[in-house]
C-alpha cells in the first residue's frame, strides 16, 4: 500500500521502517514541518523543540540499524504536557508552571524513551486538565480541525487537535473525568483510558488521584493497543499501580464478535443525547449486531449522580495536590511580596486560572470540618454505589456501549461563561472514573454540520484487549476512523 509517512499509523510507520520506505528521522522531519507550518493556527502545541525530536530520532535510526528496535521504535508521538519530561518545558497547561523544565521522566515518558520511540513535542491541554473544552489553557485555546471556531474538547485537547490534523500520528492523554475519551470523539479519532493502576501516575502531574490515568489517543484501535504495550507497567513509585504480568493488548484484535453481549444502559439512551449523536450510535449499535453481537438492556441507576459526586472529590482531591503550588518549590513565584504568607497568596492568585482557583475552594469547602460527613464522605458512599452499578451490569454484558459525549464538539466561548453547563458535557465518561474500569472512544459518524461522533465502550476491569478487539472489529467493516478534516491541507498561516 502506498501512503505518505504524515497518513501513516503507528503501525504503517513501524513496518515502513523495518522495510526501510523511510527513516525515523525523515518522519520526524516532516511532522516537524506541519507542526511548524499549522500550530500557529491550531495551538495545539505548547512546546516543540526539533532539535530534540531529531537527535531522539536519529537514536531510533541508530538503535535500529544495531537490530535493536522494538515495535515503536522511531515512531514519533506527542506528549500531553502533563507528564514530566526531562530538559522539557512541562507546564500543565498553566501560568504556575509557566518556567517549568522538568529534570525528570514521567514513568510512561521512560517507557516511551526506553522502547525508542520520539517526542514530536508537548500538547496544549486545560490548566491542571481541568476543563472539558481546552478553554482554561494558560496558553489559550486549541482549534478543532473540522472546524476551527469549534473546541476540541477537554482536557487532553491538545493532543485530539493533533493527531485529528495528523501532526503527529498519535499522543498520550489522561482521564479523570472523560478528558481522553471526549476530546477524541470532539475530533474523530480513537483514546482509551485504562483500568486505573495500569499505567503508572508517576510524573504526571496529579489534578484527582484517585481518578487520574494515562492512556494513548491515536486513529486506529491496533494504535491504541501497540502505544498501551509502551505505556502500562508495574511502577513502585506509583503506590496505586498494579503488579500484572505483562500483556499484548494487540492480542485479541482479530478475533469475531460473535456472541458479544452488548449492555445498552437505559440512562445512555434516554432524551440526554442530541439527535445526530443518538442516531449515529444508534447506526453503530445496528452494525454491531451484523457483525452477530447481541445488545441486552440494562441500567445503571446511580449513574445521574455522577456529576455531582466528581464535583465533590474531584476538587477536594485537586485542592490538596494542588497545595505544593507555593511558590517556593517549582514554578511561579510572585515578583513582590511583605511576608511568606503574602508570597504564597500573590502567587496563588497569580498563577492559578478562575477555573482552578473554584475547584480549589470547592475542595476546600468540602473537605473542611462540618462539612466533611455532609459532602465528602457523602459522596465517597455514592461513589461506591456507582461502581456497584457497574459490577451488576457486567453479570448481563460483556461491554457497555453509548455516547461518549451528548453533543458534538461546541463553540469556542459557548460554554466558557457557564461551569455547571461545561461539566455537564461529560456525563457519560465520568462514571467509568469513578469505578476504575477503563473506557474508551472511537468515531462511528457525523452529525448534520460534519463533526465527528463518538461511540463509548466500557469494559469491565482489564478488559482493554477485548474491548479493543471490539473496537478494531468495528474498524475492519467501517471506515469513520479514516476521515481526516478536509480544511486542514488549505489552512495557511
Ligand atoms: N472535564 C472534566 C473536568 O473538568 C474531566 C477532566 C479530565 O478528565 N481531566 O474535570
Amino acid at each position: 500500500m502506498q501512503y505518505h509517512p504524515l497518513q501513516a499509523t503507528l503501525r504503517q510507520l513501524s513496518d515502513g521502517f523495518t522495510a526501510k520506505k523511510f527513516s525515523s528521522t525523515e518522519v520526524a522531519q516532516e511532522f516537524i514541518n506541519k507542526i511548524n507550518y499549522l500550530n500557529s493556527t491550531l495551538n495545539c502545541f505548547i512546546s516543540v523543540d526539533a532539535e530534540r525530536s531529531l537527535a531522539q530520532a536519529r537514536a531510533a535510526d541508530a538503535m535500529r540499524a544495531a537490530g535493536k528496535a522494538q515495535q515503536l521504535t522511531g515512531v514519533p508521538i506527542a506528549q500531553k504536557d502533563i507528564f514530566c519530561a526531562q530538559g522539557w518545558l512541562t507546564t500543565c497547561g498553566s501560568k504556575m508552571l509557566s518556567n517549568f523544565v522538568s529534570p525528570y521522566d514521567a514513568h510512561v515518558i521512560e517507557r516511551f524513551n526506553a522502547a525508542g520511540v520520539v517526542n514530536l513535542g508537548k500538547t496544549n491541554m486545560d490548566e491542571f486538565a481541568m476543563g472539558s473544552s481546552n478553554e482554561t489553557s494558560f496558553y489559550g485555546a486549541v482549534r478543532n480541525p473540522w472546524d476551527l471556531a469549534r473546541v476540541p474538547g477537554g482536557s487532553s485537547g491538545g493532543s485530539a487537535a493533533a493527531v485529528a490534523a495528523r501532526l503527529a500520528p498519535a499522543a498520550t492523554g489522561t482521564d479523570t473525568g472523560g478528558s481522553i475519551r471526549q476530546p477524541a470523539a470532539f475530533t474523530g479519532i480513537c483514546g482509551l483510558k485504562p483500568t486505573y493502576g495500569v499505567v503508572s501516575r508517576y510524573g504526571m502531574i496529579a489534578f484527582a488521584s484517585s481518578l487520574d490515568q494515562g492512556g494513548p489517543m491515536a486513529r486506529t484501535a491496533d494504535d491504541l493497543g501497540l502505544m498501551l504495550n509502551v505505556m502500562a507497567g508495574f511502577d513502585p513509585r506509583d503506590s496505586t499501580s498494579l503488579q500484572r504480568d505483562a500483556e499484548d493488548y494487540t492480542r485479541d484484535l482479530a478475533k469475531p464478535l460473535t456472541g458479544l453481549r452488548i449492555g445498552l444502559p437505559k440512562e445512555f439512551f434516554g432524551t440526554g443525547a442530541s439527535p445526530d449523536v443518538a442516531n449515529a450510535v444508534d447506526a453503530a449499535i445496528a452494525h454491531y449486531r451484523k457483525l452477530g453481537c447481541e445488545t441486552v438492556e440494562i441500567s445503571l441507576p446511580n449513574m445521574a449522580l455522577s456529576v455531582p459526586v466528581y464535583y465533590v472529590l474531584a476538587p477536594a482531591e485537586a485542592s490538596s495536590n494542588l497545595s505544593r503550588f507555593d511558590g517556593v518549590r517549582y514554578g511561579h513565584r510572585a515578583k513582590d511580596y511583605t511576608d511568606l504568607t503574602d508570597m504564597y497568596e500573590k502567587t496563588r492568585a497569580e498563577g492559578f486560572g478562575a477555573e482552578v482557583k473554584r475547584r480549589i475552594l470547592i475542595g476546600a469547602y468540602v473537605l473542611s470540618h462540618g462539612y466533611y460527613d455532609a459532602y465528602y464522605i457523602r459522596a465517597q458512599k455514592l461513589r461506591r454505589l456507582i461502581a456497584q452499578d457497574f459490577t451488576e451490569a457486567f453479570k448481563r454484558c460483556d461491554v457497555i456501549m453509548g455516547p461518549t459525549s451528548p453533543s458534538t464538539a461546541f463553540k469556542i466561548g459557548e460554554k466558557a461563561g457557564d461551569p455547571v453547563q461545561m461539566y455537564l458535557s461529560d456525563i457519560y465518561t465520568i462514571a467509568v472514573n469513578l469505578a476504575g474500569l477503563p473506557g474508551m472512544s472511537i468515531p462511528c459518524g457525523f452529525d448534520s454540520g460534519g463533526l465527528p461522533v463518538g461511540l463509548q465502550i466500557i469494559g469491565n476491569y482489564f478488559a482493554e484487549s477485548r474491548m479493543l478487539n471490539v473496537a478494531h472489529q468495528y474498524q475492519l467493516a467501517t471506515d469513520w476512523h479514516t476521515r481526516a478534516p478536509k480544511a486542514i491541507g488549505e489552512v495557511t498561516r
